[in-house]
């Protein structure tokens, strides 16, 4: 028997890899994903800055309302961008002490649970103050 390769008939759905109407939806997600700046992402880490320690975690966090310790802290959850060894979005910071962030990031204190548990409740408590501090800031520019 003769060979006769692999030729696309061109009624055949897959006579090109990704049909127009699939090619067209696959751009509209892609869309809809909007990544942030640069500038947005500085905007976020930015806003970080004079700020006291949004993790308090019991027995490590100093409590110091004028800390100079206090960084950016970027999430380690999945579902916020971490992974791969790609650090998260610069949404997904939040204001630590420097006592904070090693517990979170280097100790092998905490189980996962309690590092995710303390992550969600900075986001929770810094989101809605950087809000107000990022949209002051807006205002005055
Ligand atoms: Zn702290």
């Amino acid at each position: 028997m003769k060979r006769t390769g692999f030729k696309r008939k061109p009624d055949s759905p897959f006579s090109s890899l990704a049909n127009r109407g699939t090619a067209l939806r696959r751009s509209a997600i892609k869309r809809r994903v909007r990544k942030p700046t640069v500038e947005e992402g500085a905007h976020y880490l930015a806003a970080c800055r004079g700020e006291p320690c949004y993790l308090r975690v019991p027995g490590v966090c100093r409590l110091n309302p004028i800390d100079e310790t206090v960084v950016p802290c970027h999430s380690n959850l999945l579902e916020h961008g971490a992974g791969k060894g790609i650090k998260a979005d610069h949404r997904y910071t939040f204001p630590g002490c420097g006592a904070c962030h090693f517990w979170l990031d280097q100790s092998t204190v905490p189980t996962k649970q309690e590092r995710r548990d303390a992550t969600l409740v900075a986001l929770g408590r810094w989101i809605p103050v950087r809000k107000r501090k990022m949209a002051a800031l807006e205002a005055t520019r």
